[in-house]
């Protein structure tokens, strides 16, 4: 371990700790110190915190205790997780109908940030985060990191978009901000919005010119940085790891990587919204989900707990988060546990593939590709999802999915929250698309119901165009 890493970890972080009011020092200790439980007493650590919470919910928060009293249901009856499909499915259409309610009446002796998801996983929402969360899921990350060899306080590089590379932030919190970035974390953060060329060749230089021990990512933005380095014959700096994280990390993804920065990947999992997180170790058998810290279900499409080994929507229930207490939510994402635990040892249960949030791109008819990150941006003009102009139009906007034809043409489906609403609230959707696809045909149409593919998966963007892969 470096000199950097060890006064990283001893000094700088416990003390960015008590500047920001944060705990990642002791999360981290925490976390490895839990990493080796057994079976029973990591079972029995989940039940006692399920146990906590969910009295907390009967006893706080007004949308859960109705939930309770109309099925004659007490805080008893819920004592592991086999007990939970007692209680409905937490949708983000209902935390957007039942917000006020979910907030728990103690909030103001709690600590919130706000938090919010894109629109990529269909329905954009805004929900409020305990720091806890906040505070266990970055010690979770740090050990994944850990487990993949790489320590904190070395360089790390992130190409990634607005979920990890923050670009709202302003004045005083941007300077703090990038300062905990540089100094402790020593992450060196850019945002992939733009994957032209040009963007590519200036991500390029950066990483040359920082030398990182390990980069991180988007699986699909990593992808399109390692195919211009190889197509332009470029060489490139020695790096210990590849993280990738927030989409399915396709096979000639990680094959790619691998080949290009001649690393090993460790692909991670994680939302924040529903307090899950999932990392590979060195075994690469699955992703060993942080099963201290949250219960993760896998249903059917009518909620069914389904057995190990098949596909499904995962459920999460986030066993810290006291101020907005998510039971039983539902992510958007689509996957499946695995039979076997993994043979590096860790009892954690392992998360097989995850389908859902794939790294999908639309094409305009020049060849240059739009990730989810953009669509996003086109679809809500670029707004923090704060704003309240951004508000105003999520409240307008329950789905919407785009749908790309093998001509390069596109079709948008909105499927608005009132029927009645006029077409012109969304043309905006249209002129953003336009500038970016102007030879290609853009329709919106206005739906009232956005069915899955026929594969059952509920992607926000399908495209049978492809010019570049
Ligand atoms: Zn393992």
């Amino acid at each position: 371990m470096s000199i950097y890493s060890i006064i990283d970890r001893k000094i700088l972080i416990p003390l960015g700790d008590k500047l920001k009011d944060r705990n990642l020092h002791g999360e981290f200790a925490e976390a490895m110190r839990t990493q080796w439980l057994s079976e029973k007493d990591l079972a029995d650590l989940q039940n006692r915190k399920l146990q906590l919470l969910v009295r907390h919910c009967y006893e706080n928060v007004p949308y859960y205790r109705n939930i309770f009293d109309q099925r004659n249901l007490t805080p008893d009856d819920i004592r592991t997780r086999d007990d939970l499909v007692k209680l409905p499915i937490l949708t983000k259409q209902l935390i957007k109908e039942h917000y006020d309610e979910i907030i728990s009446k103690d909030i103001s002796q709690r600590k919130a940030i706000d938090g919010s998801t894109g629109g990529s996983t269909g329905t954009p929402m805004r929900f409020k985060e305990d720091l806890e969360t906040w505070n266990k899921l970055k010690g979770v990350n740090l050990r994944g990191w850990a487990w993949a060899g790489f320590n904190v306080g070395e360089k790390l590089f992130t190409l990634a978009g607005n979920s990890l590379v923050k670009k709202n932030t302003e004045g005083r919190k941007l300077f703090l901000k990038n300062l905990y970035d540089r100094l402790i974390m020593r992450n060196n953060k850019h945002d992939c919005t733009d994957i032209t060329p040009e963007a590519l060749r200036t991500h390029y230089d950066a990483m040359m010119k920082y030398k990182p021990a390990g980069i991180r990512g988007y699986a699909s933005s990593l992808y399109f940085l390692a195919k211009y380095i190889e197509q332009n014959r470029l060489p490139v700096c020695q790096v210990k790891v590849v993280f990738t994280t927030g989409e399915k990390l396709h096979p000639k993804y990680r094959y790619k990587l691998q080949q290009v920065f001649r690393a090993p990947v460790f692909d991670g999992y994680g939302a924040s919204d529903g307090g899950v997180t999932a990392h590979e170790c060195y075994m690469h058998e699955g992703l060993h989900i942080a099963e201290e810290h949250c219960v993760l279900e896998i249903v059917d499409n009518t909620g069914n707990i389904l057995p190990e080994g098949e596909v499904g929507h995962v459920l999460t229930t986030d066993l810290n988060n006291y101020v907005f207490p998510f039971l039983r939510y539902k992510v958007g994402d689509l996957a499946y546990i695995k039979k076997e635990l993994c043979s590096c040892g860790r009892k954690h249960r392992l998360l097989g593939e995850v389908i859902g949030r794939e790294g999908r791109a639309v094409y305009n008819k020049q060849g240059r590709p739009f990730s989810s990150i953009v669509i996003d941006n086109m679809m809500f003009k670029d707004l923090d999802i704060h704003t309240e102009e951004c508000q105003r139009l999520y409240e307008k906007m329950e789905r919407f999915q785009i749908r790309q034809d093998s001509h390069g043409d596109l079709r948008i489906l909105i499927k608005p929250v009132d029927s009645k609403e006029p077409r012109e609230t969304f043309d905006y959707v249209k002129d953003n698309f336009r500038i970016y696809f102007p030879d290609s045909k853009v329709d919106i149409e206005f739906v009232d119901d956005i069915p899955p593919l026929p594969s059952g998966k509920e992607d926000y963007c399908v495209s049978d165009f492809s010019v570049f892969q």
